[in-house]
């Protein structure tokens, strides 16, 4: 193997990869003598990589979708599906309709927990002016660990945050042109497809502009991702587990290793690789996180490796370092302590001898920086109450990677 601690490649779709074996100070990089590109690699990761170039503005595809009648066509057969639920794979067949309670709790409206511009989330995703969040409550899996328990797992109490679709567009616009975010970041969507789909139809004659991300817990039905396909710019799934017996102890969720593997390939076959734009902000493409357990409850290595073999060495995979033992999981041995330096590492060596070639790692200690409270409603994530008190960060903050605020873990 070279030696030299960078190198360069084009890939199939024109874009160049570049690989850093070792910490480099600020690089500008230029293609024909055009500026193409700003690059200040982790020293945590030794793996970061960059940019496709020159990729032209994209216009988000709901808006097509709307003009020619088929977003209106696909939120009515969506919601036509809550009279017998199988918006996700748990498919209950409950009357949502009729507020029949099925194991999300959730029914005709959607819930919606918080809203903010995170700047946190991957540095593709965040940018400098932040992702605008949009924090569903419930969810249809319940991991003992969630870091976000308080608005995934108590559907009591969540039933005080429903709204109708028109407002939720309205909060959408907010984040768009009153905090400026980059992109509409729907967290825990899985078990709202139809009430998501419904906002952005809405929306769209508002103004809506920017793409969309879906960032699940990756358990979630091919059926209802089909009729998100076009709609959805970016798709940030989890690949929690591969092992179905830790998936059922640790998260109530049969099945899992298949359904999340199924909906990842789905995910995949619609937006394909991340393409970012000139300043290394995602437009498109799938972004696979994992998070990494401790004791090797995540099988990080039978999970990174078939997503290697089975979706493509050029997905874009997000390792995440901050587990913490959160809601009910210090009361459980084997889930009740951080992740090791040696566990940590021993998930970087993988990245290298899988071949997984682009993405981010958490540095060790993110987990406490970014921990949410969303009994602070206006910003979860900052003991100010105001995300109008945080100041912007830039994103090339973010490339030794230590603040992801997944929200998803539940
Ligand atoms: S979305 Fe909720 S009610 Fe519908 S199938 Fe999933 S868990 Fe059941």
């Amino acid at each position: 193997m070279s030696q030299f601690p960078i190198s360069c490649q084009w890939n199939s779709s024109g874009t160049i990869l570049i690989k850093f074996k070792y910490y480099f100070p600020r690089i500008l990089l230029s293609v024909n003598g055009k500026l193409t590109a700003l690059c200040q690699p982790s020293k945590v990761s030794n793996w970061r990589t960059l940019t496709p170039l020159l990729q032209e503005s994209m216009e988000p595809g709901y808006l097509t979708l709307y003009n020619s009648g088929e977003l209106e066509r696909r939120a009515q057969a969506l919601e036509a599906r809550l009279a017998a639920c199988d918006i996700c794979p748990r498919e209950c067949r409950v009357n949502r309709l009729k507020s029949e309670p099925g194991y999300c709790h959730s029914g005709r409206l959607p819930i919606v927990s918080a809203v903010c511009a995170h700047h946190g989330e991957e540095p593709a995703i965040s940018g400098i002016r932040g992702s605008g969040t949009v924090f569903f409550g419930n969810c249809n899996m319940r991991c003992v660990y969630c870091q976000n328990h308080q608005i995934s797992q108590s559907w009591k109490k969540q039933r005080s945050n429903e709204m109708d679709c028109h407002t939720l567009a309205e909060k959408m616009l907010y984040l768009q042109d009153g905090l400026g975010c980059h992109n509409i970041n729907f967290v825990s969507p899985s078990h709202f497809v139809p009430q998501l789909l419904r906002a952005v139809v809405e929306a769209v004659p508002m103004g809506l502009r920017v793409p969309l991300v879906y960032n699940s817990n990756g358990y979630d039905s091919i059926a209802s991702l089909k009729e998100i396909d076009g709609v959805i710019s970016i798709y940030l799934p989890d690949l929690r587990y591969a092992s179905d017996k830790w998936a059922k102890k640790f998260s109530h969720a049969p099945h899992y290793v298949v359904r999340a593997r199924q909906a990842i390939k789905e995910m995949y076959r619609q937006v394909g690789d991340l393409e970012v734009d000139e300043s290394d902000l995602a437009e498109r493409g799938l972004i696979v996180r994992h998070l990494i357990l401790p004791n090797g409850l995540a099988d990080s290595e039978e999970s990174l490796a078939w997503l290697v073999r089975e979706v493509s060495p050029a997905v874009t995979v997000s390792i995440m370092s901050q587990y913490m033992p959160m809601h009910r999981a210090s009361r459980i041995p084997l889930l009740s302590r951080k992740i090791t330096i040696d566990e940590h590492e021993a998930v970087l060596k993988l990245i290298t001898d899988l071949g997984v070639e682009n993405g981010w790692v958490q540095e060790m200690g993110a987990a406490e920086e970014y921990l949410p409270d969303f009994e602070r409603k206006d910003y979860p994530f900052s003991s100010t109450n105001s995300q109008n008190d945080i100041p912007p960060r830039s994103a090339t903050n973010y490339l030794s990677y230590t603040g992801n605020t997944t929200c998803n873990y539940s």
